[in-house]
């Protein structure tokens, strides 16, 4: 079949309810390109949504992939432990962001390893409500879409969802007006009290520390925007937590394995999480998520209550061992910064320029989960989405203000950085022009 009648075959037969970028079919992926049918070359600054993050078909994870899937493809982690799902505990053991987090349980996507989250903490804590913040994004099952508050369009005619999810809003620098009136100076006082008086509230109006398991937060926020929070944030945060006996979860699915320059974005800020989930990175590409714990929360949950046919496969473990290897093999962290630096060197030079800083709203992230919110009402986010397309790059769009988010392979070269960063410029330049 030619690319277009592919592209045809699958608009009528694929599920219109997935929404897509692009109308072309991916063929292949190697390092920062994906090759569509048909030959197209792109340069892939989405990653799959920040999922091939150490390049598409990275070489020592294939061959990891390859050579488990010779050994043993499904172990069933109900019947018997397989060698894989332990040593890439062994693996991500000394990678954790605190000594605490010692115990595991994998799944397969991110959404499915949010609601162990969940049973997890109401199991422990032996109560229901979850608070999550405005903005977050956490799945589409039935308890992660309830959980969502990025998009209305997730939850949309789907309701009624899980019951005993509060939400409260996550401080949103660019756009803080109390920040905005002392000229823009973002600090503990301007920025944090509000959504952390919002937060104290919530507990005294809404649902009482007496009802609350669990505060979900995205270190980062993702779908929301890339907005990382300032810096007293989510220490505070902890401390609401520890006074109140909630947990903290830490959703990493999307700031997680490098993306933010650290291993885990909350090492950015020193707090500790009670519960971290993983997914996207962990396996570059291969269906692998999971939650890390404390043992003696983990150890509460009764034995066959957790659990899935196709949890923690072996050949997606196997791939997540050789990705563990390869941040220090091939010093991702270090590149995540130099590469960083250069595309965020790169925004912060068009937001300067009056010429292009006439749409430029917002300059900010960590590492390499960077953003560019536009000023509203041109649609010129989707604008330069088009026109980088146009020059066969891929990049997405986030949150429901006009915005562009950056998520390039952590070890891209300093050339193909060099490249997507003159694509990105010449493409902000004629949408601005
Ligand atoms: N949490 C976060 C922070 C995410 O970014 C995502 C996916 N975008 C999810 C959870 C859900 O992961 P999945 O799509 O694998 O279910």
């Amino acid at each position: 079949m030619s690319a277009a009648a592919l592209a045809q075959f699958g608009t009528k037969h694929v599920a219109k309810g997935i929404g897509r970028l692009a109308t072309e079919v991916i063929e292949s992926g190697s390092g920062s390109y994906v090759t569509m049918v048909g030959g197209r070359r792109m340069l892939d600054f989405t990653c799959g949504i920040g999922v091939a993050n150490l390049g598409h078909c990275h070489p020592a994870v294939t061959k990891a992939a390859q050579s488990q899937i010779g050994k043993l493809v499904h172990g069933q982690i109900n019947i018997a432990f397989q060698k894989p799902y332990l040593e890439l505990i062994e693996s991500l053991l000394p990678l954790m962001p605190h000594p605490s987090l010692d115990t595991f349980f994998f799944w397969n996507s991110g959404a499915e390893a949010v609601e162990a989250a969940v049973k997890l903490a109401r199991h422990a804590t032996r109560k229901q409500n979850i608070i999550v913040m405005q903005g977050s994004y956490h799945g589409r099952t039935f308890g992660t879409m309830a959980m969502t508050r990025s998009k209305t369009i997730y939850g949309d005619g789907y309701a009624p969802l899980m019951p005993g999810v509060f939400s409260v809003p996550f401080p949103y620098c660019a756009q803080c007006s109390v920040a905005a009136a002392s000229g823009g100076t973002h600090s503990f006082d301007n920025c944090c009290m509000d959504p952390v008086l919002q937060l104290e509230l919530l507990l005294k109006r809404e649902s009482s520390p007496a009802d609350t398991a669990a505060i979900f937060i995205e270190p980062v926020l993702g779908e929301g925007g890339y907005v990382p929070p300032p810096p007293q944030y989510l220490a505070k945060v902890r401390e609401i937590c520890d006074k109140n006996g909630i947990l903290l979860v830490a959703d990493e699915v999307q700031s997680g394995f490098g993306r933010t320059g650290k291993m885990f974005a909350i090492e950015h800020w020193g707090v500790r999480p009670d519960i971290l989930i993983m997914a996207k990175g962990i396996a570059n590409g291969l269906p692998l998520s999971g939650i890390v714990s404390r043992k003696e929360l983990m150890d509460m949950q009764k034995p066959g209550s957790m659990g899935g046919t196709y949890a923690g496969n072996a050949v997606s473990c196997a791939a997540g061992v050789a990705v563990a290897k390869a941040f220090q093999e091939e010093r991702i962290l270090e590149n995540v910064a130099a590469r960083g630096h250069e595309l965020r060197g790169m925004l912060e030079g068009c937001q300067a320029d009056p010429k292009t800083g006439s749409i430029i709203y917002d300059v900010r992230g960590l590492g390499l989960m960077l953003a560019l919110e536009c000023k509203p009402g041109g649609g010129y986010a989707s604008k330069i989405q088009a026109k980088c397309m146009e020059r066969d790059m891929l990049v997405l769009t986030t949150s429901i203000y006009d915005t562009i988010r950056f998520i390039p392979p952590l070890n891209i070269t300093k050339e193909d950085m060099a490249k997507g960063c003159q694509i990105i410029k010449e493409a902000i330049a004629e949408v601005a022009a």
